[in-house]
C-alpha cells in the first residue's frame, strides 16, 4: 500500500476592508482569493520529501502526481483542509480528480480516542516527546512570502518540512488507536488460510490474543508485535467452553 504523508499551508486572502474590528468582509472585497502557497508530502517509509511553492512550475500538477498514485493520505485534518484546497487548484487547473484514496486523518484518531488539553499538531507532539512544529514569526511570514522576500520563502520551507517529519512518527504512535484505517489485507497476498496479515501495517508478525465474546459466538483476538494493534479473526470460534463460573 502506497501511503503519503501531506501538509499545505495557504496564502492569504488579500481584501479591501473599510473595518478593522470583527469585519465582515463581501466576496466582492477580495482582491486576490486564498490559494495553496506550498505543500510538503513523502511517502511513508521513504526519505525523500517533496516540497513546492506558488512560484515553481509543477506546483500543483507535482501534488496531483503524487496524490493519484497514493492508496491512503496521511494528513492532520486534511479531510477538511488540505485535500479540499488542492481539489480547488486542480478544478481551477482544469485537472481531473486523482484516483480515489483513503484519508488517514489524524487529528479524527486525536479527537475521538483521547484527551488532549488541546488538540492541535503543536500541542500533540510536544506531548508525545517530539520536537514539536517549528515556531514562525506568524502572519508576517505569509505575508512576506506573499511579498516574494526570498528569506521568508525559506522560513516558509522549513516549517512545511518540518510539519511532514513530525507526522510520520505520530502516525506510528497512534497506528493502534487508528479505527477507520485502511486495510493492509487487500495489499498482501496471503497463500495459506491461517497467514494472519495484521490489517494495520501488513505484518504477520501476530500472536493470539484470547478470544473476542462480545458477540454471542466468540471470535478469536491477535494483537500485532510490530505496531501493537489489536486484531480481530474473521472466523468465528465454535465449540468454546464458555467461562464456568463457580458453583455456590
Ligand atoms: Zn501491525
Amino acid at each position: 500500500m502506497k501511503i503519503l504523508l501531506l501538509d499545505i499551508e495557504t496564502s492569504l486572502n488579500k481584501c479591501w476592508t473599510f473595518s478593522l474590528f470583527k469585519a465582515y468582509i463581501p466576496p466582492k472585497q477580495i482582491i486576490e482569493p486564498q490559494r495553496v502557497l506550498c505543500w510538503a508530502a513523502k511517502w511513508l517509509g521513504d526519505d525523500t520529501v517533496f516540497y513546492r511553492n506558488w512560484n515553481h512550475k509543477d506546483h500543483i500538477t507535482k501534488i496531483h502526481e503524487l496524490l493519484d498514485k497514493a492508496d491512503a493520505v496521511i494528513h492532520f485534518n486534511g479531510k477538511a483542509f488540505d485535500v479540499q484546497h488542492l481539489n480547488r487548484e486542480f478544478l481551477l487547473n482544469e485537472m481531473e480528480p486523482p484516483s480515489p484514496f483513503s484519508d488517514i486523518d489524524l487529528l479524527q484518531t486525536v479527537r475521538k480516542r483521547f484527551k488532549f488539553p488541546s488538540n492541535k499538531l503543536e500541542w500533540v507532539t510536544v506531548e508525545l516527546g517530539y520536537e514539536g512544529k517549528i515556531q514562525n514569526r506568524g502572519v508576517q511570514l505569509w505575508i512576506d512570502c506573499q511579498e516574494g522576500k526570498r528569506a521568508a520563502w525559506q522560513e516558509m520551507k522549513e516549517y512545511n518540512i518540518r510539519d511532514i517529519t513530525e507526522l510520520e512518527p505520530i502516525y506510528y504512535r497512534l497506528l493502534p488507536w487508528i479505527q477507520s484505517h485502511p486495510n493492509y489485507g487487500h495489499w498482501v497476498e496471503v497463500c495459506d488460510q491461517d497467514d494472519r496479515v495484521c490489517s494495520k501495517c501488513g505484518s504477520t508478525n501476530i500472536r493470539k490474543n484470547g478470544l473476542e465474546r462480545r458477540t454471542l459466538v466468540p471470535y478469536q483476538r491477535y494483537r500485532c508485535k510490530d505496531c501493537g494493534s489489536p486484531l480481530k479473526g474473521r472466523i468465528k470460534v465454535c465449540n468454546t467452553p464458555k467461562p464456568t463460573t463457580r458453583a455456590a
